[in-house]
């Protein structure tokens, strides 16, 4: 599974940015990227996302 970003959804509000507990998550000018590396796919920040910017996916 990978973290797919919504860019067009995402408001860069850096909510999930705070709540990934790996740090996996940051803004870099606004626009939001997911270290692939550092992410456990725990699925928290894609609960906590207002706009449903972020879902797990198949790397397919
Ligand atoms: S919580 Fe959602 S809207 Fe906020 S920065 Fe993350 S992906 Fe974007
Ligand atoms: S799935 Fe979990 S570890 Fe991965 S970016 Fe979201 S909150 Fe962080």
């Amino acid at each position: 599974m990978v973290l797919k970003i919504d860019k067009n959804k995402c408001l860069s509000c850096a909510g999930c940015v705070s709540i990934c507990p790996k740090d996996a998550l940051t803004l870099k000018n606004m626009v939001l990227e997911v270290d692939e590396n550092k992410c456990i796919e725990c699925d928290i920040c894609t609960r906590f996302c207002p706009v449903n910017a972020l879902r797990l996916t198949t790397n397919l």
